[in-house]
């Protein structure tokens, strides 16, 4: 079988083909059909030349080929065989008597076409026959030149050797275009390739040596031995071993490394050169100057590509080093140059240029410290991706937050002189003394005792010291006294709130007062201070000692027809007719009261829900907004009293005037809002619970999963089993096991084909069953009943069953549609 072409078909298939349709056998004659089908020069000449024509083929080619009336002269060394309206000579086509004999042939007639086909029968070796080819050739295109038209074809055979290009070049100077191709027809192995040039120019006056084959090829042939000659050895014709010609020894064609590297050209240099001599002691000394180096310049001759690359790198740091290259710029390297006086203008461009290129510098510094950061943040943001692809974050959860009360050498944490003693005089954790310091021993238990004693949050006792009581509070700074309000009061009355303090706090060591008042000067005027507020102005000074009998004041500012919010829930003996309202403020008050006494409300709902009498019996589920919960953990605290809350119903929101225009009224019922007594820090990681909280997954999800996870292992774990009983199967092949075993985990893997369920109508049950519309994959008709039957099954198990379930909810997630 022969080669396959692109189409698929076999070349000698083609041929076949080609034979079929042109009726010739011979390869030579395929070739020019081939290059006729492409170029078509056959059919537009009359007159056709065919040098080296015999025995004949593509005389008979051309003749069909070309109009009736055309004609086709064959020369060739060897007789040509008759061919009707053909005449063949036999001549050399390189001697004067065959030109003379086309001439007699043509007389006046000029050719349209000339074809050569020629080839030396020599066979001495490849290149020899080449060059012989390449002669040949340029010795038809001297005749063609002769007998060709203007704007005639010329086409020939050219063996491809280095004298190609030559040629190439020369068709160039005397064709319009000139295209190099191969014929399928023609063997791929061999170098032949054909040289189809169109459009003769005809120039009056043709230079004799551009078809002369000893200046043609002789000169360009020197011209590529020194261009490769260097640092493409490997390319070179192989040069026989015969040692350096005599010229080349008598000359030993030394070169000085100096003047190496003083040189404009490394490879230029090194041209024809035998070995680079070490004349100079910089170069000698030089650190680049290597053994190997001067290994390579003791014979370049045997140098290879890698070895020239490597003195040429040589050179180029030397003649650096040396500052030959810096010469190399000034036009005249002898002639010292004086520097020129710089002038004003001249120091202002060095400036300009200095500042530039800082400019610069920092612009990319810029650009880095930006990409950098970008860098960075890209990498968060995908460590953060990959966190949450795996689960391993939740919204609003910060994770484990490290504490302050953690840090070791937290200054913030000491308030007194005991816990400043205590951080200093640390004692080591293990003594390298001897004798163990004596503990006292404790009590293993202790009793306690209601009255004096109390538990702290350990289980451990405390012992309140009463002394420090009166040291308390008394120096805290007047920041704090809007925000305490009356717990001076509260203090004054016996300091009851303050017994749950775990310890009383001395002055801080690391703070300095610059307060110079006395304790007693420092209460009074924060007293002062505190009734002289705008809405206390008008309580009369008896009511201080009489514990502000918030009654009292009530009954007096509404005698002054002053309104209080939320007076019901304060004054529950008021007597409702004097509390004379308009709808909306009745409304508004309401509003702010709910507010302000979250607290409250939620108690009472609370003991609504303990207390049965109260309700209707049934515990009431409360639902506290986050806001609610966060006062309520307050409220536990002891950080704010019942008491703080209805203060803090005193304030400016509390009044209003009557008669007020519309608008105005519109406008504050907006903004006159009072701000939310609970930190906003607060209200907000009650809000970052909840969330939390939202983001775990529920108890039923979680189950479901390990329901099915704990399916796919069971099923896994079966296919496991099975697989192994295939491969200790001795009679299957492996390929059938491998089938087999990719079966099973196929099988395993599944996931349950889900069913849906169609009700059965009662019209279309007695029809033939029928694919329902809108239904896709498995499907089951049920009846019915069916569902409702096989729930009150379920439920009647349930109840004989008894204990937990019996009256539960019935079953659940069974139901089909
Ligand atoms: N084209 C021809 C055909 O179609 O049959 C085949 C040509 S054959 C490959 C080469 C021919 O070139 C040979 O017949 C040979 O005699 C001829 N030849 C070689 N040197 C020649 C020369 N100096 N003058 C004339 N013909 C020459």
């Amino acid at each position: 079988m022969g080669k396959k072409t692109k189409v698929g078909k076999t070349r000698k298939d083609k041929f076949y083909q080609l034979a079929k349709e042109t009726g010739f056998r011979s390869r030579a004659a395929f070739k020019l059909i081939q290059l006729n089908r492409k170029f078509g020069f056959l059919q537009q000449s009359q007159v056709c030349l065919d040098l080296c024509a015999a025995p004949g083929g593509w005389m008979q080619v051309a003749k069909q080929n070309m109009p009736v009336s055309s004609i086709v002269i064959g020369v060739d060394l060897f007789p040509i065989r008759p061919i009707a309206g053909c005449i063949g000579l036999v001549e050399d086509i390189t001697t004067e008597k065959c030109r003379q004999s086309l001439t007699k042939e043509l007389q006046t007639w000029k050719a349209d076409v000339v074809l050569h086909d020629g080839a030396p029968n020599v066979g001495r070796n490849w290149i020899y026959d080449a060059y012989q080819q390449i002669c040949l050739t340029l010795n038809s295109l001297k005749l063609a030149t002769q007998f060709l038209r203007s704007g005639g074809w010329f086409v020939t055979k050219v063996f491809r050797s280095k004298d190609y290009n030559a040629l190439l070049w020369v068709l160039k100077q005397l064709f319009k275009k000139v295209h190099a191709t191969k014929p399928s027809a023609s063997r791929k192995e061999s170098a032949e390739i054909f040289v189809v040039c169109q459009g003769y120019l005809a120039p009056n006056h043709i230079d004799h040596r551009l078809l002369d084959s000893k200046y043609v090829f002789e000169e360009l042939d020197l011209e590529a031995k020194t261009k490769n000659s260097l640092l493409h050895p490997e390319k070179q014709k192989r040069i026989k071993a015969e040692g350096y010609t005599e010229k080349e020894v008598a000359l030993r064609n030394e070169l000085s490394a100096l003047e190496f590297m003083q040189a404009e050209n490394a490879l230029a240099a090194l041209q024809g050169v035998g070995s680079v001599v070490i004349d100079d002691e910089r170069i000698a000394n030089h650190k680049k100057t290597t053994k190997e180096i001067l290994e390579c310049c003791k014979d370049l001759k045997v140098l290879g590509r890698k070895d020239i690359k490597g003195l040429i790198q040589w050179w180029k740091t030397v003649r650096e080093s040396l500052g030959f290259q810096e010469k190399k710029l000034d036009k005249t390297p002898t002639e010292e140059v004086e520097p020129k006086p710089l002038t004003q203008a001249g120091v202002e461009d060095m400036e300009d240029a200095e500042l530039q290129q800082q400019i610069s510098e920092l612009k990319e510094e810029e650009l880095k410290e930006l990409k950098r950061k970008k860098k960075k943040t890209l990498k968060i943001k995908s460590k953060l991706h990959e966190k949450m692809n795996l689960n391993m974050l939740i919204k609003g959860d910060d994770g484990p937050v490290e504490e302050a009360e953690h840090e070791i050498f937290d200054l913030k944490g000491i308030r007194t002189d005991e816990e400043l003693k205590e951080m200093l005089d640390v004692e080591p954790d293990f003594a390298l003394n001897d004798d163990p310091v004596e503990q006292p021993k404790l009590d293993k238990y202790k009793r306690y005792d209601k009255d004096d004693k109390r538990l702290d949050d350990d289980a451990n006792y405390e012992n309140d010291d009463d002394d420090e009581d009166e040291a308390s509070d008394s120096d805290e700074d007047d920041e704090n006294l809007g925000k305490r309000g009356l717990d001076l009061s509260d203090e004054e009355d016996g300091g009851a709130s303050k017994k749950g303090k775990k310890k009383q706090r001395s002055d801080n060591p690391l703070i300095k007062s610059s307060d110079f008042r006395d304790k007693n000067t420092k209460r009074h005027q924060r007293v002062q201070l505190w009734y002289e507020k705008d809405n206390l102005q008008n309580i009369k000074s008896d009511d201080e000692e009489a514990n502000f009998d918030l009654d009292n004041l009530t009954k007096d500012l509404n005698s002054k027809g002053i309104q209080i919010l939320g007076e019901s829930t304060l004054s529950n003996g008021a007597d409702q007719g004097e509390r004379v309202q308009g709808k909306k403020a009745k409304r508004r008050a309401r509003h702010a009261v709910d507010k302000e006494s979250s607290s409250e409300s939620s108690d009472s709902e609370e003991e609504d829900a303990t207390n049965p009498e109260s309700g209707e019996g049934k515990a009431k589920k409360v639902r506290l907004t986050e806001s609610e919960l966060a006062l309520g953990s307050l409220l536990i605290r002891g950080k704010k009293t019942r008491r703080d809350l209805i203060d803090a119903s005193w304030n400016r929101y509390a009044f209003n005037d009557e008669n007020l225009p519309t608008w105005f009224v519109q406008d504050e019922s907006e903004h006159m809002t009072k701000p939310n007594p609970v930190p906003k820090e607060l209200a907000d990681e009650y809000e970052r619970k909840k969330l939390e909280l939202n983001a775990r997954p529920i108890k039923k999800v979680m189950e479901a999963k390990a329901r099915k996870k704990r399916r796919a292992t069971k099923r896994m774990a079966k296919a496991k089993k099975m697989a192994e009983k295939i491969m200790e199967n001795a009679d299957a092949t492996s390929h059938e096991k491998a089938k087999q075993l990719k079966k099973v985990y196929k099988k395993a893997q599944e996931k349950r084909k889900e069913i849906t369920y169609v009700v059965a109508k009662k019209q279309t049950a007695s029809r033939r069953a029928r694919r329902p519309a809108g239904v896709k994959g498995r499907y089951r008709v049920v009846d019915p009943r069916e569902k409702k039957d096989k729930r009150s099954l379920d439920a009647k198990n349930k109840r004989s069953k008894g204990g937990k379930g019996g009256k539960g909810k019935p079953g659940k997630g069974r139901g089909r549609k």
